[in-house]
């Protein structure tokens, strides 16, 4: 049995009940084939077998008391998976699906994820199984503070620095960075994403959906084509899709759809952005409010954006949210580019079909990682105690998904995958770490 197949069925018998973990952790291995063969000395370091374990993993409860005095418990997770070339970094997800195998695949991909960025920092993610949906700021400030009085104790600037992630934005950062300063009296870069006030970074709000698109472009732009005049379909509201519309219109693009969890809109004449930032940074509310900014758009609750006919189209919502239907319908509309802001927004099957048809595919450890590198950004300026620039941010941003375009393209065609991009990236990303873990010894 090959050394993959072999750590493969360790996987298996150890996690079996870990889908989206297996999931994430069979596209990286199966990726790896090539430069396995060439490295003998990853399989006597046992770099496969320690790569899919992670250095630890957190859980603890997390009580909370609502506004009519009613007590509530959560699981909080913290799982610092790799550290070998920097702290472990990676968001905090807050939302009801959140289990240990939801946060094992996510920091898993944030291993290889941010090698790719060029930046020192390892991989880890963490948060909970609490719903923010329909909080108060209080009973939001009450979770945040319990949440972090036990993750205090694993974190550090140095050691392990979390961020955003779904559910988790400014205001979450925030309650929890005020409730580590006042544990801990120590003033330090221990969360990213922060408020400008307080060592935020410029550009930080904007990277993963600006950075989706810097990648997505430099990767149209090797096959002579660009955003302009493209007409693009985008789902998800939050961060990642606001800002990746928002790019994307910069450089031309229509785009056209947007979803949340109850349903989606579609706007021929091109999404009105000011409206979806009111309706979502401002009121917190739903797209279903889209309507009565934009009379002539529809609003669905069954269907999929999927359906719609595009260019290209930007997956920004959650983990495995287009599947094999949805890549055959893009493909049979001609869709050319597809490019992931979102974690595994593609089932297999899906990514498996746009490779195969020639659909230029950019898998999310790629093209989602202007989010975490802009953290490593953040990181930075906290520790020299600077403030840049949003341009010389942006534009360090800019040049760091141009980079990771070219280390996965060049990595795909070095081992015998031209313009496989999800061969290249987990290539590109894994041979870092694996060579930083043979370095260091087995440990
Ligand atoms: N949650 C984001 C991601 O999936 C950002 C993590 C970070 O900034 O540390 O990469």
């Amino acid at each position: 049995m090959s050394y993959i197949k072999e750590v493969l069925k360790e996987i298996e018998g150890r996690n079996g009940e870990q889908a989206e973990f297996k999931q994430a952790a069979t596209e990286v291995l199966e990726s790896l084939e090539g430069v396995i063969n060439e490295h003998p000395e990853y399989r006597t370091n046992a770099i496969l077998e320690r790569i899919v374990e992670p250095d630890r993993q957190i859980m603890f409860r997390v009580p909370w008391i609502d506004d009519k005095g009613v007590a509530h418990v959560n699981r909080g997770f913290r799982v610092q998976f790799n550290n070998a070339i920097g702290p472990y970094k990676g968001g905090l997800r807050l939302h009801p699906s959140v289990n240990l195998s939801i946060i094992k695949f996510l920091g898993f991909e944030q291993i290889f994820k941010n090698s790719l960025t060029g930046l020192p920092i390892g991989g880890g993610k963490g948060g909970s199984d609490f719903d923010p949906k329909g909080k108060s700021d209080r009973e939001i400030f009450e979770f945040c503070r319990s949440f972090m009085t036990e993750l205090y104790r694993h974190l550090g600037a140095d050691i392990d620095v979390p961020a955003g992630d779904i559910g988790t934005g400014a205001r979450e950062i925030g309650y929890m960075y005020g409730t580590y300063k006042k544990i801990t009296n120590s003033y330090e870069g221990v969360l990213t994403g922060k408020s400008l006030q307080y060592g935020g970074s410029l550009a930080r709000t904007e990277a993963t959906g600006y950075g989706l698109v810097y990648l997505t472009e430099e990767m149209l732009k090797a096959k002579g084509q660009s955003f302009n005049g493209k007409k693009v379909v985008i789902s998800g509201s939050g961060n990642v899709a606001i800002y990746a519309a928002e790019k994307a219109m910069n450089l031309g693009a229509k785009v056209v759809t947007m979803s949340d969890s109850t349903g989606w809109i579609l706007d021929e004449a091109g999404i009105d952005l000011a409206a979806i930032k009111e309706i979502k940074e401002v009121k917190r509310g739903r797209l279903s409010e889209y309507k009565s900014y934009r009379p002539k758009s529809e609003y669905h609750t069954s269907g999929r954006v999927w359906q719609v006919p595009c260019d290209i189209a930007l997956p920004c919502a959650t983990q495995n949210e287009l599947n094999g239907d949805d890549a055959a319908t893009l493909v049979k509309n001609k869709v050319t580019a597809v490019g992931e802001g979102a974690n595994m927004p593609s089932t297999p099957d899906a990514m498996e079909l746009f490779v195969s048809k020639g659909v230029l595919f950019a898998p999310a450890k790629a093209a989602n990682a202007g989010g975490v590198a802009t953290s490593a950004l953040e990181m930075s300026q906290n520790s020299q105690r600077l403030s840049w620039t949003f341009e010389k941010v942006d534009s360090k941003l800019h040049d760091i998904m141009k980079n990771i375009y070219h280390n996965m393209a060049a990595a795909a065609e070095q081992y015998g995958h031209k313009d496989n991009f999800i061969i290249g990236a987990n290539i590109a990303g894994f041979k870092k770490v694996a060579d930083a873990m043979v370095a260091q010894g087995i440990q």
